[in-house]
């Protein structure tokens, strides 16, 4: 009986001059390289081409604005209280006068970190937010890293930037730092 198709005859002729100098074996490789020139690549050169991980990725932590560009966590602790792995603290503070543009409620978190070394990325803080403040991004990894102190997301890291439709709906962002210096809950 059978076990295989790919079973072959063996058989006693005696090899060409062009076979014992394994030409044809050579000639056989080569076409299958210079097929791989041609053939579409199955790799990435990564980071400089990130490729697309599909809608339910879930990478690099963003705080978003609103479409005034103004912060739109309320420094709730929600997300901190979904969180199993403890990876988030915050440190909430009252808005000021004059802060309207930069805090859509009268509550907004001064510090807000994110221990990427407990994260493990589970999303249940973006489904426990009630102000669609916190999202993992599907197009974003969190960047490698060699230093325990680069373990700890700030804000510097998390709020999204304040890009040229904030500042176009919110002349006053001009006056104001872009990118302030975020406080830090530990240094
Ligand atoms: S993704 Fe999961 S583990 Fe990471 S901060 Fe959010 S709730 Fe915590
Ligand atoms: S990100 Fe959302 S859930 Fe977390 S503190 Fe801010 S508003 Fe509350």
């Amino acid at each position: 009986m059978q076990l295989t198709n790919r079973s072959k005859e063996v058989s006693n002729k005696q090899m060409t001059l062009a076979e014992k100098m394994y030409l044809p074996a050579i000639a056989q490789g080569l076409a299958i390289t210079i097929k791989h020139f041609f053939a579409k690549k199955v790799t990435v050169p990564y980071p400089e081409v990130k490729r697309y991980l599909g809608p339910v990725f879930r990478g690099h932590h963003i705080l978003k604005r609103d479409e005034e560009g103004r912060e739109r966590c309320t420094a709730c602790g929600l997300c901190a209280v979904a969180c199993p792995a403890e990876a988030i603290s915050m440190v909430a503070a009252e808005r000021k006068k004059g802060e309207e543009n930069l805090y859509r409620e009268e509550k907004y978190a001064a510090v807000y970190e994110i221990n990427m070394l407990r994260c493990i990325f589970c999303g249940l803080c973006e489904e426990a937010c009630p102000k669609q403040a916190v999202y993992l991004r599907h197009d974003e990894f969190v960047p490698i890293f060699t230093e325990r102190d680069e373990v700890i997301y700030g804000k510097d890291k998390l709020v999204e930037k304040m890009d040229a439709r904030y500042i176009r709906n919110n002349p006053d962002a001009q006056a104001t730092p872009t990118e302030p210096s975020y406080s830090r809950l530990s240094s």
